[in-house]
Protein backbone atom coordinates (compact mmCIF):
# COMPACT_ATOMS: atom_id res chain seq x y z
CA UNK A 1 0.00 0.00 0.00
CA UNK A 2 1.68 3.40 -0.94
CA UNK A 3 2.40 5.36 2.03
CA UNK A 4 2.50 8.87 0.40
CA UNK A 5 -1.29 8.11 -1.54
CA UNK A 6 -2.98 8.43 2.01
CA UNK A 7 -3.92 11.61 3.23
CA UNK A 8 -5.09 12.35 6.85
CA UNK A 9 -8.75 12.04 6.09
CA UNK A 10 -8.28 8.11 4.87
CA UNK A 11 -5.40 7.21 7.32
CA UNK A 12 -7.40 5.73 10.40
CA UNK A 13 -10.56 5.67 8.95
CA UNK A 14 -11.36 2.13 7.26
CA UNK A 15 -15.12 3.60 6.89
CA UNK A 16 -14.32 5.76 4.60
CA UNK A 17 -11.94 2.72 2.44
CA UNK A 18 -15.30 0.61 2.39
CA UNK A 19 -17.67 3.06 1.62
CA UNK A 20 -16.90 3.76 -2.52
CA UNK A 21 -17.61 -0.33 -2.63
CA UNK A 22 -20.84 -0.21 -0.31
CA UNK A 23 -21.97 2.57 -2.66
CA UNK A 24 -21.03 0.53 -5.59
CA UNK A 25 -22.74 -3.15 -5.07
CA UNK A 26 -25.33 -4.43 -3.03
CA UNK A 27 -24.02 -6.95 -1.36
CA UNK A 28 -21.26 -5.01 -0.07
CA UNK A 29 -23.63 -2.33 1.26
CA UNK A 30 -25.46 -4.76 3.33
CA UNK A 31 -22.66 -6.32 5.24
CA UNK A 32 -21.35 -2.70 5.51
CA UNK A 33 -24.52 -2.00 6.94
CA UNK A 34 -24.78 -5.23 9.44
CA UNK A 35 -21.15 -4.57 10.47
CA UNK A 36 -21.93 -0.83 11.52
CA UNK A 37 -25.33 -1.68 12.64
CA UNK A 38 -24.47 -4.73 14.77
CA UNK A 39 -20.87 -5.00 14.54
CA UNK A 40 -19.65 -8.88 15.86
CA UNK A 41 -22.71 -9.66 17.50
CA UNK A 42 -25.75 -9.71 15.07
CA UNK A 43 -28.73 -9.99 17.37
CA UNK A 44 -32.99 -10.95 16.47
CA UNK A 45 -34.89 -7.44 16.63
CA UNK A 46 -37.65 -9.22 17.43
CA UNK A 47 -36.85 -11.09 20.40
CA UNK A 48 -33.12 -10.32 21.11
CA UNK A 49 -31.86 -13.47 20.72
CA UNK A 50 -28.01 -13.91 19.57
CA UNK A 51 -28.56 -17.30 18.03
CA UNK A 52 -28.77 -16.11 14.59
CA UNK A 53 -27.58 -17.53 11.28
CA UNK A 54 -27.65 -15.64 7.20
CA UNK A 55 -30.32 -17.75 5.60
CA UNK A 56 -28.41 -19.99 2.48
CA UNK A 57 -29.83 -20.47 -1.13
CA UNK A 58 -30.18 -24.47 -0.76
CA UNK A 59 -28.61 -24.90 -4.42
CA UNK A 60 -25.79 -22.89 -4.28
CA UNK A 61 -25.17 -22.53 -0.37
CA UNK A 62 -24.45 -18.82 -1.21
CA UNK A 63 -26.36 -16.46 1.15
CA UNK A 64 -29.43 -15.59 0.19
CA UNK A 65 -29.94 -12.84 -2.32
CA UNK A 66 -32.47 -11.05 -0.66
CA UNK A 67 -29.84 -11.17 2.31
CA UNK A 68 -32.24 -12.42 5.48
CA UNK A 69 -31.47 -13.93 8.39
CA UNK A 70 -33.11 -16.42 10.81
CA UNK A 71 -33.29 -16.55 14.35
CA UNK A 72 -33.07 -19.59 15.87
CA UNK A 73 -35.16 -18.24 19.06
CA UNK A 74 -38.19 -17.21 18.22
CA UNK A 75 -37.65 -18.43 13.71
CA UNK A 76 -38.34 -15.26 12.83
CA UNK A 77 -36.68 -13.78 9.36
CA UNK A 78 -34.74 -10.53 9.45
CA UNK A 79 -32.74 -8.17 7.37
CA UNK A 80 -30.88 -5.15 8.01
CA UNK A 81 -33.42 -2.91 7.04
CA UNK A 82 -35.34 -3.96 10.04
CA UNK A 83 -36.27 -1.26 12.82
CA UNK A 84 -34.40 1.55 10.71
CA UNK A 85 -35.46 4.54 8.72
CA UNK A 86 -34.64 2.57 5.32
CA UNK A 87 -37.22 -0.68 6.54
CA UNK A 88 -40.24 -0.02 4.29
CA UNK A 89 -38.35 1.50 1.59
CA UNK A 90 -37.74 -0.67 -1.70
CA UNK A 91 -34.49 1.97 -2.56
CA UNK A 92 -30.94 -0.74 -3.14
CA UNK A 93 -29.20 -0.10 0.39
CA UNK A 94 -26.04 0.79 -1.52
CA UNK A 95 -27.85 4.22 -2.58
CA UNK A 96 -28.51 4.58 1.12
CA UNK A 97 -25.08 4.15 2.10
CA UNK A 98 -23.96 6.83 -0.97
CA UNK A 99 -26.61 9.37 0.68
CA UNK A 100 -25.77 8.34 4.31
CA UNK A 101 -22.06 8.99 2.90
CA UNK A 102 -22.80 12.44 1.42
CA UNK A 103 -25.12 13.92 3.84
CA UNK A 104 -22.66 13.10 6.55
CA UNK A 105 -19.55 14.52 5.27
CA UNK A 106 -20.89 17.55 2.26
CA UNK A 107 -20.12 20.88 4.29
CA UNK A 108 -23.15 22.24 2.72
CA UNK A 109 -25.34 19.38 1.97
CA UNK A 110 -25.98 17.32 -0.46
CA UNK A 111 -29.46 17.99 -3.03
CA UNK A 112 -31.73 15.29 -3.80
CA UNK A 113 -30.93 16.08 -7.64
CA UNK A 114 -27.38 15.53 -6.95
CA UNK A 115 -28.47 12.05 -5.77
CA UNK A 116 -30.49 10.91 -8.37
CA UNK A 117 -27.90 12.23 -10.59
CA UNK A 118 -25.33 9.99 -9.33
CA UNK A 119 -27.35 6.88 -7.89
CA UNK A 120 -29.74 6.86 -11.08
CA UNK A 121 -33.06 6.60 -8.70
CA UNK A 122 -35.43 8.81 -9.27
CA UNK A 123 -35.75 12.48 -8.02
CA UNK A 124 -38.80 11.68 -5.94
CA UNK A 125 -37.30 8.56 -4.06
CA UNK A 126 -33.56 10.75 -3.63
CA UNK A 127 -36.12 13.29 -1.97
CA UNK A 128 -37.28 10.25 0.54
CA UNK A 129 -33.83 9.09 0.72
CA UNK A 130 -33.03 12.47 1.89
CA UNK A 131 -35.54 13.64 4.63
CA UNK A 132 -35.32 10.05 5.82
CA UNK A 133 -31.70 10.26 6.40
CA UNK A 134 -32.39 13.70 7.80
CA UNK A 135 -34.75 12.20 10.05
CA UNK A 136 -32.05 9.39 11.59
CA UNK A 137 -29.69 12.65 11.87
CA UNK A 138 -32.41 14.59 14.20
CA UNK A 139 -31.63 15.40 18.43
CA UNK A 140 -27.97 14.89 17.39
CA UNK A 141 -27.77 16.61 20.89
CA UNK A 142 -29.70 15.35 23.21
CA UNK A 143 -30.34 16.57 27.14
CA UNK A 144 -30.09 20.69 27.36
CA UNK A 145 -27.73 23.05 26.40
CA UNK A 146 -25.36 24.59 29.34
CA UNK A 147 -22.13 26.42 29.56
CA UNK A 148 -21.45 29.77 27.75
CA UNK A 149 -24.76 29.39 25.29
CA UNK A 150 -25.31 32.14 22.68
CA UNK A 151 -28.88 32.45 21.31
CA UNK A 152 -30.03 34.34 18.23
CA UNK A 153 -33.11 34.41 15.85
CA UNK A 154 -32.88 34.59 12.22
CA UNK A 155 -34.79 34.25 8.84
CA UNK A 156 -34.19 31.93 6.20
CA UNK A 157 -35.32 30.43 2.88
CA UNK A 158 -38.36 32.42 0.56
CA UNK A 159 -37.15 35.61 -1.10
CA UNK A 160 -37.17 39.07 0.71
CA UNK A 161 -39.95 40.97 -0.90
CA UNK A 162 -37.87 44.35 -1.14
CA UNK A 163 -34.40 44.47 -1.76
CA UNK A 164 -31.90 45.75 0.34
CA UNK A 165 -34.16 46.09 3.30
CA UNK A 166 -33.00 46.27 6.57
CA UNK A 167 -34.25 43.91 7.97
CA UNK A 168 -34.72 40.94 5.81
CA UNK A 169 -37.25 38.36 7.56
CA UNK A 170 -39.82 40.94 8.38
CA UNK A 171 -42.96 41.10 6.16
CA UNK A 172 -41.49 38.62 3.51
CA UNK A 173 -41.91 34.84 3.46
CA UNK A 174 -39.36 33.33 4.88
CA UNK A 175 -39.17 31.43 8.22
CA UNK A 176 -37.80 32.46 11.63
CA UNK A 177 -35.07 29.89 12.93
CA UNK A 178 -33.80 30.13 16.18
CA UNK A 179 -30.36 28.52 17.44
CA UNK A 180 -28.92 27.49 20.52
CA UNK A 181 -24.79 27.27 20.15
CA UNK A 182 -22.62 25.97 23.86
CA UNK A 183 -19.42 27.74 22.87
CA UNK A 184 -17.12 24.55 21.73
CA UNK A 185 -20.24 22.87 22.02
CA UNK A 186 -23.50 21.75 20.84
CA UNK A 187 -26.06 23.16 19.08
CA UNK A 188 -29.89 23.47 18.98
CA UNK A 189 -32.00 24.68 16.45
CA UNK A 190 -36.20 25.73 15.89
CA UNK A 191 -38.58 26.77 13.63
CA UNK A 192 -40.22 29.35 15.53
CA UNK A 193 -43.70 30.97 14.54
CA UNK A 194 -42.52 34.56 15.39
CA UNK A 195 -39.82 36.31 17.63
CA UNK A 196 -41.66 37.26 20.24
CA UNK A 197 -40.57 37.36 23.66
CA UNK A 198 -42.85 34.75 25.10
CA UNK A 199 -41.76 32.37 21.74
CA UNK A 200 -38.01 33.06 22.05
CA UNK A 201 -38.30 32.12 25.92
CA UNK A 202 -40.20 29.62 25.80
CA UNK A 203 -37.95 27.04 23.75
CA UNK A 204 -34.95 28.19 26.01
CA UNK A 205 -36.50 27.32 29.11
CA UNK A 206 -36.77 24.05 27.11
CA UNK A 207 -33.90 23.57 25.56
CA UNK A 208 -30.84 25.29 28.13
CA UNK A 209 -30.68 24.21 31.86
CA UNK A 210 -30.66 28.06 33.46
CA UNK A 211 -28.82 26.68 36.66
CA UNK A 212 -25.72 25.91 34.85
CA UNK A 213 -25.85 28.21 32.18
CA UNK A 214 -24.76 31.86 31.00
CA UNK A 215 -27.18 33.71 28.50
CA UNK A 216 -24.98 35.03 25.64
CA UNK A 217 -27.08 37.36 22.81
CA UNK A 218 -27.41 40.83 20.79
CA UNK A 219 -29.27 43.35 22.66
CA UNK A 220 -32.59 42.44 21.69
CA UNK A 221 -35.24 43.17 24.12
CA UNK A 222 -36.77 39.76 23.99
CA UNK A 223 -34.21 37.94 26.00
CA UNK A 224 -34.06 40.47 29.02
CA UNK A 225 -36.49 38.34 30.95
CA UNK A 226 -35.67 35.24 30.61
CA UNK A 227 -32.16 36.36 30.67
CA UNK A 228 -32.61 37.00 34.33
CA UNK A 229 -33.52 33.78 35.29
CA UNK A 230 -30.09 32.56 34.38
CA UNK A 231 -28.02 31.71 37.43
CA UNK A 232 -24.73 32.98 35.72
CA UNK A 233 -26.07 36.03 34.23
CA UNK A 234 -27.13 37.62 30.94
CA UNK A 235 -24.79 39.09 28.71
CA UNK A 236 -25.39 40.94 25.40
CA UNK A 237 -23.72 42.56 22.97
CA UNK A 238 -25.07 45.82 21.64
CA UNK A 239 -25.14 45.40 17.69
CA UNK A 240 -27.02 48.58 16.71
CA UNK A 241 -24.48 50.33 18.64
CA UNK A 242 -21.78 48.48 16.09
CA UNK A 243 -20.61 46.81 19.88
CA UNK A 244 -19.97 42.88 18.61
CA UNK A 245 -17.33 41.70 21.07
CA UNK A 246 -16.87 42.74 24.68
CA UNK A 247 -14.70 40.93 26.30
CA UNK A 248 -15.76 37.29 26.63
CA UNK A 249 -19.25 38.17 25.37
CA UNK A 250 -20.04 38.01 21.76
CA UNK A 251 -21.83 35.65 19.15
CA UNK A 252 -19.09 34.94 17.15
CA UNK A 253 -19.83 31.11 17.36
CA UNK A 254 -23.93 31.28 16.17
CA UNK A 255 -23.13 33.52 13.56
CA UNK A 256 -20.60 31.33 12.24
CA UNK A 257 -23.24 28.38 12.46
CA UNK A 258 -25.96 30.61 10.90
CA UNK A 259 -23.30 31.28 7.85
CA UNK A 260 -22.65 28.00 7.46
CA UNK A 261 -26.74 27.48 7.03
CA UNK A 262 -27.35 30.22 5.06
CA UNK A 263 -24.50 28.95 2.13
CA UNK A 264 -26.04 25.68 2.32
CA UNK A 265 -29.16 26.47 1.79
CA UNK A 266 -29.34 28.97 -0.58
CA UNK A 267 -26.80 26.97 -2.43
CA UNK A 268 -28.25 23.74 -2.73
CA UNK A 269 -31.60 23.52 -1.48
CA UNK A 270 -33.49 25.87 -4.27
CA UNK A 271 -37.43 25.73 -2.57
CA UNK A 272 -37.12 24.46 1.22
CA UNK A 273 -41.05 24.58 2.48
CA UNK A 274 -41.72 25.11 5.52
CA UNK A 275 -42.76 21.88 6.80
CA UNK A 276 -39.15 20.30 5.25
CA UNK A 277 -37.15 23.26 7.06
CA UNK A 278 -36.36 21.42 10.24
CA UNK A 279 -35.34 18.42 8.71
CA UNK A 280 -32.62 20.29 6.92
CA UNK A 281 -31.83 21.85 10.04
CA UNK A 282 -31.33 18.65 11.50
CA UNK A 283 -28.66 18.07 9.03
CA UNK A 284 -27.02 21.37 9.97
CA UNK A 285 -27.18 20.71 13.36
CA UNK A 286 -25.80 16.93 13.04
CA UNK A 287 -22.57 17.75 11.06
CA UNK A 288 -21.76 20.68 13.54
CA UNK A 289 -22.59 18.26 16.40
CA UNK A 290 -20.11 15.67 15.11
CA UNK A 291 -17.74 17.95 13.56
CA UNK A 292 -15.19 16.70 15.49
CA UNK A 293 -15.23 13.05 13.98
CA UNK A 294 -13.54 11.68 10.91
CA UNK A 295 -15.47 11.77 7.63
CA UNK A 296 -16.39 7.48 8.03
CA UNK A 297 -16.63 8.08 11.90
CA UNK A 298 -19.67 10.72 11.35
CA UNK A 299 -20.94 8.35 8.77
CA UNK A 300 -21.35 5.73 10.98
CA UNK A 301 -22.70 8.09 13.87
CA UNK A 302 -25.92 9.06 10.88
CA UNK A 303 -26.11 5.25 10.36
CA UNK A 304 -26.31 4.17 13.78
CA UNK A 305 -29.00 7.69 14.33
CA UNK A 306 -31.31 4.87 11.70
CA UNK A 307 -31.95 2.79 14.41
CA UNK A 308 -35.16 2.28 16.74
CA UNK A 309 -37.04 5.31 14.49
CA UNK A 310 -38.76 3.75 12.12
CA UNK A 311 -42.35 4.03 13.95
CA UNK A 312 -41.22 7.14 14.76
CA UNK A 313 -41.10 9.20 11.49
CA UNK A 314 -44.14 11.40 10.55
CA UNK A 315 -44.45 12.20 6.87
CA UNK A 316 -44.98 15.95 6.98
CA UNK A 317 -48.94 17.00 6.01
CA UNK A 318 -48.81 18.82 2.85
CA UNK A 319 -49.72 22.21 3.40
CA UNK A 320 -52.66 23.68 1.41
ZN1 LIG B 1 -35.82 -13.93 17.55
Amino acid sequence: MGKKVQNRSTKNDPVIQELPLACADEAAAVEFLEKQRWGDHPACPHCGDTSVYQMKDSKTEERQANFRWRCNGCKSQFTVRKGTVFEDSRIPLRHWCYGFWRASTSKKGVSALEIHRHTGISYKSALFLLHRIRFAMSDSAPGPLSGDVEVDETYVGGKPRYKGQSKPGRGTNKQAVMAMVERKGRVRTKVIANVTAKTLSKEIRKNIDPEASRLLTDENQAYRGIGAEFKNGHAAVHHARKEYVRGDVHSNTIEGFFSIVKRGLNGIYHSVSKEHLHRYLSEYEFRYNYRHLEDGDRTVAAIRGADGKRLLYREPVKSA
